[in-house]
């Protein structure tokens, strides 16, 4: 369990802890705990001593301890066995914590949503102490809009769910291969359903297998060709599988990763020369049915280049492939990650840790950019401990010959649009990314004043998550980000395309016309953990769904021309 797993396990005690109407003084313990390694820039690996930490008492460490060692807390497990579990998802409610949910638990024996629902339908909520009648009717209103079933849900949500069906499909004896299909496959931020396609030669076992793995809420439909289930999750996401042979899978996967007007347009193509395209393969004027290897060998079939899913859109992609190899980044261009963070502000890892990461994921380069002092819930960096990591990261480099740990820093654009260290320091790092954290509601006068005045900064040169988005969650602040790419474009400052799930921002949308203003993007993880470094797959496919060049991508480039470009004074 890595420091960041261990810091949300301590706060779910407390939560627990909080909801059963434990003392405070317990309650406060694990946040001081929580708060004690957070502050620590060690990595698990490195606290030897637990206790010696101030914040850190008897009974805390020895949680910390089982959490280290085992991956589990008795202390937790009893809490859980005590506490319903229907009472954890209310703390997505409107104005609803421990604190309150304990009580509406302990006083009127609500366990999840449909006893609150009831108690506030009989008016028994407002009656409560703290609650009143506005709270009541806050919560019925936002119980019932969580009963409407969204229609489409956004990718970070999905990706969570298609990971746990494709461990399943990993262990599953009768599977021989598989994809993922569908919009998830072609990276769209939003969708409906998951589509897999599984190669298995006996589909009935197959199905039977998945079942067994898998969290169902209701099977649909089973058949020899498909399976259709609802998963037992939040949201009872509708899963399709279709079975496919050695033969036919090539021909499925083509087919069922769409997109539809992407079919449409092959279907035309095979129209045109007497022949018929399904999910089986090309049916030939003869009447034989051709079958496919792989994807790229029916396209070429076609006198095509491949056309990545990403780029399946059915514009022109099919006249583009043509003419020749479509000109699009992949994730085998990708040299490094120019964003993360270590356990010097908010990340779980050491930034020795994190560049081995970085380093088996085969990249030549990193930044790190830690956060800056004025972010104090992230433990941003003072001055004072940014010069002591600049120092740090020189020494790494000293001991790394085939690996370069650039020294960055993701620095705060302040509320009233200064920004969160002075010239001076900004001049010793070797990469300077601006962004927005705080403030969100502001106008978006004040908020472009903020993007200009980071833009035209010499020093810095990427700016990071420029809408502030979160995906499925909230919008972002009221950017321009249009006239954020002009301001790009003249200032010779770079755009991010941050490829957390969580985030993809800029989006598809924005990117194609920041390639065309000439201005360079970043695709980074901003990874606070090892984990969040796989999301660079997911950030060059939005990349792909935008058109992007590699060439127009800084960490593509070798290490030589981005130390060229970093060495450049920027046009302001
Ligand atoms: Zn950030
Ligand atoms: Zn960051």
């Amino acid at each position: 369990m890595n420091k960041k797993q261990i810091i949300e396990h301590l706060d779910l005690i407390a939560l627990y802890l909080e909801i059963k109407g434990e003392n405070p003084f317990k309650i406060a313990a694990y946040h001081r705990a929580g708060l004690a390694l957070e502050n620590d820039p060690r990595s698990m690996d490195e606290i030897e001593n637990l206790s010696e930490l101030k914040g850190i008492g008897r009974s805390t460490a020895q949680v910390i301890t089982d959490l280290v060692t085992s991956g589990k807390s008795t202390v937790l497990q009893d809490l859980v066995k005590e506490i319903p579990s229907g009472l954890l998802p209310l703390r997505n409610l409107p104005g609803l914590g421990g604190k309150k949910i304990g009580k509406l638990y302990r006083e009127l024996g609500i366990t999840d949503q449909s006893s609150l629902q009831e108690a506030c339908e009989q008016g028994k909520v407002s009656q409560l102490s703290g609650f009143g009648a506005k709270t009541e009717g806050n919560l019925l209103e936002a119980l019932k809009e969580q009963q409407h079933r969204p229609s489409v849900l956004p990718i970070p949500y999905m990706l969570d769910l298609a990971e746990q069906i494709e461990r399943a499909l990993q262990s599953c004896d009768h599977v021989h291969r598989f994809s993922r299909a569908g919009s998830l496959r072609r990276a769209k931020e939003t969708m409906k359903d998951l589509d897999f396609v599984v190669e298995t030669s006996d589909p009935k076992q197959a199905a039977e297998d998945l079942l067994q793995k898998l969290p169902i809420h209701e099977i649909i439909g089973q058949g020899e060709a498909k399976m259709t289930v609802l998963l037992d999750d939040h949201n009872q996401v509708s899963v399709d599988f279709r079975f496919a042979t050695a033969e036919t899978f090539a021909s499925m996967l083509l087919h069922f990763t769409g997109s539809k007007e992407h079919n449409v347009l092959l279907r035309r193509l095979a129209k045109e020369r007497n022949e018929k395209i399904s999910e089986y393969g090309i049916e030939k004027e003869d009447g034989t049915t051709k079958v496919f290897q792989n994807e790229a060998e029916v396209y070429r079939y076609f006198g095509l280049n491949f056309i990545p899913p990403q780029a399946r859109a059915g514009r022109d992609e099919l006249d583009r492939a043509k003419i020749g190899p479509l000109p699009l980044i992949s994730l085998s261009n990708i040299k490094g990650d120019l964003h993360m963070h270590s356990t010097w502000s908010d990340g779980a890892h050491t930034i020795e840790e994190m560049v081995e990461a970085m380093r088996a994921r085969g990249y030549r380069y990193a930044c790190l950019t830690d956060h800056s002092r004025s972010l104090r819930v992230a433990n941003g960096l003072s001055i004072e401990r940014l010069e002591k990591q600049i120092n740090e990261v020189s020494s790494i480099n000293e001991s790394n010959k085939d690996f370069t740990l650039f020294s960055g820093v993701e620095m705060d654009i302040l509320p009233d649009g200064r920004l969160d260290y002075p010239d001076d320091i900004l001049r010793q790092l070797d990469f300077v990314i601006a962004s927005i954290h705080s403030s969100f509601s502001q106008d978006k006068k004040q908020i472009m004043k903020r993007l200009e005045n980071a833009c035209r900064n010499p020093y810095v040169r990427l700016i990071a998550h420029p809408t502030g988005r979160m995906l499925g969650k909230r919008r972002g602040y009221a950017v321009d980000v249009e006239a954020l790419i002009a301001l790009a474009a003249e200032t010779g400052t770079a755009l991010e395309l941050n490829a957390s799930r969580f985030r993809l921002d800029l989006s598809s949308k924005w990117l194609g016309k920041v390639q065309e203003a000439g201005v360079k993007i970043a695709i980074d993880t901003d990874s606070h953990s090892l984990k969040m470094m796989e999301d660079m797959k997911l950030g060059v496919e939005t990349a792909i769904r935008a058109g992007i060049k590699p060439e127009n991508v800084l960490n593509t480039w070798p290490i030589d021309q981005l130390k060229h470009f970093l060495q450049q004074k920027k046009p302001v």
